[in-house]
């Protein structure tokens, strides 16, 4: 009878995480996709220690288990309200690091039980689907630990905490590709040894091994434009390593969360990809770019607050543009004060363009814009609002650099390919930004320099109250 009502729990819990899945997809229902999400994972905690109590062979260590839940919860709550919107990305970084090594930890708990207690060594099918699936958890859940701390790291600027050497962002002649083939291919080969000797640790433990170096050996050579897609191809293995480990445990909700996050990852990798113009492989194989910023030669002289409302006095359209900077400075509240005079003042038409990897991880200027209560109807697009600019009477640049350089349209460097912002195609064009210094990916932008680009140089904040108080005294 209970086996039943376990099913119900975990048929609830699975629904909650594709209804939160569903409500994630739009700003407005984010928040309810988030609850819905995680009441999900409550809901299949409290069915799987049901399940352990009531049907399986009992609980041991309750302690533990309340300790686990208390401490997790703690690190977690304090994580979660400390983190600036600008540290972000590396959290999501971190907390897929932690997914990989829970379920890694999982699997290694079971193999343990076989290789140092002999206790119920599995034999025949069951041998094989559970070595294999042990096997795989370790590669993808240790890859993707080590992976995901390295890309924290470099999100955070550098890895400075391993010294001079590690320092740039990329680093990986073309023979790392071929070591990190032949690792990969030698944790296949160690899996199926396994099988054959399915007691034997030391194919564990260099599993374990090979499988970390490879996830630092992978993250290694990335870096500039391309760290989104490493961020959520970490996010999609951390699940897949999950639905590896339900696969050994015969826990089905894990199997369908950890499909579910491996599959939304996946996609969202690729929605990244797109937006980049780069493909998963050359993403993954292809070093990126080069580890030096550009050497800036040339000098722009900057405009002040007065003379830009005086400009934007006359403008019938706007088009807003907010890059990392905005993030940086926290300005989106002054942002969205300077739209409404604008339409207020003036009666102008005003718009924001979203890049899709503007920022530091996805979304994150509409999350910044919304916090700020700029309307949903009011974020256009890239695709959609480059269409507009050819009438756009001025374009406005708070904090963006590599997401409307047009060095992407050049076809050579760092940026070749990107899909940008077609802010160069507006009339005339503001940039709010401290100097005239590089963006992510380290290429200098000629919009910067050219006759009908105006620079105000300052902190976004700074920047923007002063504008907004020039254009009140208008
Ligand atoms: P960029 O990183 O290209 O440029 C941001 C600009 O903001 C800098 O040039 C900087 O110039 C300026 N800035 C920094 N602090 C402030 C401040 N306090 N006030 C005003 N300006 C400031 O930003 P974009 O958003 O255009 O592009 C994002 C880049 O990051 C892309 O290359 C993308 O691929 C990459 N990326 C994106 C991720 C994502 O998922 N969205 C994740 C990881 C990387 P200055 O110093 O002169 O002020």
């Amino acid at each position: 009878m209970f086996e039943n009502w376990i099913s119900l729990g975990y048929l609830l819990s699975a629904s909650l995480f594709i209804f939160g899945l569903k409500n994630l997809g739009h700003p407005k229902t984010a928040p309810r996709g988030n609850l819905l999400g995680a009441s999900g994972m409550a809901v299949a905690i409290i069915t799987t220690i049901l399940e352990m109590n009531l049907v399986g062979e009992g609980i041991i260590g309750w302690e533990l288990i309340i300790s686990g839940l208390l401490i997790g919860s703690i690190i977690g709550y304090i994580m979660a309200i400390r983190v600036e919107m600008t540290g972000m990305p590396e959290l999501v970084a971190l907390f897929n690091g932690f997914g990989g090594a829970a379920s890694a930890l999982v699997a290694l708990s079971e193999s343990w039980r076989y290789i140092y207690e002999s206790n119920n060594v599995p034999t025949g099918l069951d041998l094989t689907v559970i070595y294999i699936a042990a096997g795989l958890s370790a590669l993808v859940g240790w890859m993707t630990l080590t992976g995901s701390i390295l890309a924290m790291y470099k999100l955070k600027g550098g890895v400075t905490v391993f010294g001079k050497w590690f320092r740039t962002p990329t680093w990986g002649p073309s023979w790392l590709n071929s070591i990190k083939i032949i690792f990969f291919f030698s944790i296949l080969v160690l899996i199926y040894l396994s099988l054959n000797d399915p007691t034997n640790a030391t194919f564990l433990w260099a599993i374990i091994i090979i499988s970390c170096i490879l996830g630092l050996l992978l993250v290694l050579p990335i870096g500039g434009a391309d760290m989104p897609v490493v961020v959520s191809l970490l996010n999609s293995l951390s699940g897949i390593a999950a639905a590896f480990t339900g696969f050994i445990i015969s826990n089905s909700v894990l199997i369908v969360a950890g499909s579910l996050v491996g599959a939304s990852g996946l996609i969202l990798t690729f929605i990244m990809c797109k937006a980049m113009n780069r493909s998963l492989i050359d993403v993954l194989f292809k070093s990126f770019g080069s580890s030096e910023k550009e050497v800036l030669t040339r000098t722009k002289v900057g405009a002040d607050s007065e003379e830009v409302a005086m400009m934007i006095d006359g403008a019938q359209k706007v088009i807003i543009i907010p890059g990392y900077g905005m993030a940086v400075s926290q300005c989106q509240h002054q942002v969205k004060e300077f739209a409404d005079l604008l339409k207020q003042k003036f009666d102008t038409e005003v718009k924001f363009a979203i890049h899709p990897v503007a920022g530091r991880m996805p979304g994150h200027m509409n999350v910044l814009l919304a916090e700020a209560n700029v309307p949903y109807e009011q974020l256009i697009e890239m695709e959609e609002i480059n269409q507009e600019f050819s009438e756009c009477d001025m374009a406005v640049i708070i904090g963006a650099n590599d997401t409307c350089n047009p060095a992407a349209r050049s076809g050579e460097g760092p940026l070749a390919g990107m899909p940008i912002i077609d802010a160069d195609k507006a009339r005339s064009v503001v940039i709010i930004k401290r100097s005239l210094s590089v963006g992510y990916a380290g290429v200098d932008n000629d919009l910067f320099y050219e006759d009908k680009t105006m620079m105000l140089f300052g902190d976004g904040k700074v920047m923007m109250n002063s504008l907004n108080s020039a254009i009140k005294e208008i």
